[in-house]
């Protein structure tokens, strides 16, 4: 075991703090990775909080890591000393189910593993419960390694391990493509990263807001147009127009007005709010076969392919640079949605 320096939660009301962990020795096919820069995103507060009901304490959350790559076992092939790479929010999955062998591991049919508060396929003792990326390093199965593309702000690039491929899949699945015009309701970590990927694939990209004073950046980030979904008379002027809307609300809300903007046959998904949702109407479906789906970050593959699309489009994430002690206010500022709009630690920060 190696003893690493962590900041992480002993229970839901206990603020962040440093802590020492063990991680595991160095298998064959692990990656160890000294963490560089970590993101924060809403899924590290909705699992500190204990909002999905199966937090094990300590949590140490943060699955949007870029690191350099410190050793590596003796399979290892894809990776080597030196190396920037980065993890998101899986470690590790069974790789034979037909999830896993359709580059789906998020859906793995055994339960893939969460970068924290997973439990390790391997060791499955109490110790080797995961722990994230808010720690000096980090030890990862090989697989689950992304290549990082160096033309880009490697710290601004830590969010694209979350926030980025959980928007970027469900845009590529729903095949979103010039001319269409798409929703993106919330602007937030996922929010902001939603638009600058539907603008980079040629849509009509809206940003549907709560906050008017958002709205400047929206239009910077690439959105043609800003809805504000407290107004209704502005959403009066856009029902039945969209091709699709990515919903990243992390509250359970009222979705039946967005679901009168959607066109016939168009689809809402869902990436936000992982709880119950308030009562949706039947109508809202029926009347034009509209749909409402769902969609978890995304695979391996697909997630090396949309750090490849941002390193062709020159897409980052605007980032908030933190020290790892200001990690508690920084909890504080995104659940009032006051960031711009990803905070992002410097883990250098916990290393002097
Ligand atoms: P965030 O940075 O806090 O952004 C959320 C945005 O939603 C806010 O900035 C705000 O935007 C809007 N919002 C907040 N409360 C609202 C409310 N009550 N009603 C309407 N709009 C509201 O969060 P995030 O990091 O983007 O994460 C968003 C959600 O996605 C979280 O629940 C997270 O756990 C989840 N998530 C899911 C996946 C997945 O794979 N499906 C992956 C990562 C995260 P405006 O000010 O513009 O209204
Ligand atoms: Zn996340």
């Amino acid at each position: 075991m190696i003893a690493v320096k962590a900041y992480g939660a002993v229970d839901k009301d206990a603020a962040l703090k440093e802590m020492t962990v063990n991680r595991r020795d160095l298998r064959d096919s692990d990656v160890h990775i000294d963490v560089l820069y970590c993101g924060v995103c809403h899924s590290d507060i909705h699992a500190k909080n204990n909002d999905w009901g199966n937090a094990k304490y300590p949590i140490i959350p943060g699955h949007e890591i870029i690191g350099k790559v410190l050793e590596t076992g003796t399979s290892v092939t894809g990776h080597k000393v030196g190396d920037l790479v980065g993890v998101g929010c899986m470690v590790d999955s069974c790789q034979t189910c037909s999830a896993c062998k359709d580059d789906l591991e998020q859906f793995c049919e055994n339960g893939m593993t969460g970068t924290y508060n997973g439990k390790d396929r391997i060791g499955g003792a109490e110790s080797e419960h995961t722990f994230g990326g808010y720690s000096t390093s980090i030890m990862v199965r090989e697989e689950f390694v992304l290549r990082i593309p160096k033309n880009l702000d490697t710290k601004a690039v830590a969010p694209l391990l979350c926030a980025g491929i959980t928007t970027y899949s469900p845009l590529k699945h729903w095949k979103i493509k010039k001319g269409d015009k798409v929703g993106v309701v919330g602007l937030g970590g996922l929010g902001h990263m939603g638009i600058k990927f539907a603008h980079a694939m040629g849509a009509e990209t809206i940003m549907i807001t709560t906050s008017p004073e958002k709205a400047k950046d929206a239009k910077r980030l690439g959105a043609d147009g800003v809805l504000i979904s407290t107004n209704d008379n502005e959403l009066k002027a856009h029902i039945g127009s969209f091709d699709f809307i990515l919903n990243t609300v992390p509250v359970s809300h009222d979705i039946n007005p967005y679901l009168k903007l959607l066109k016939r046959d168009a689809t809402m998904c869902m990436v936000g709010a992982i709880e119950p949702l308030k009562p949706m109407h039947g109508g809202n479906l029926i009347i034009g076969r509209k749909s409402v789906a769902g969609s978890l970050i995304g695979g391996i593959k697909e997630t090396q392919e949309m750090l490849d699309f941002c390193a062709e489009h020159d897409i980052v994430s605007d980032v908030e640079m933190i020290n790892v002690d200001d990690i508690n206010s920084a909890f504080d500022r995104v659940q009032n949605s006051d960031v711009k709009y990803r905070f992002v630690i410097d883990m250098q920060s916990f290393k002097i």
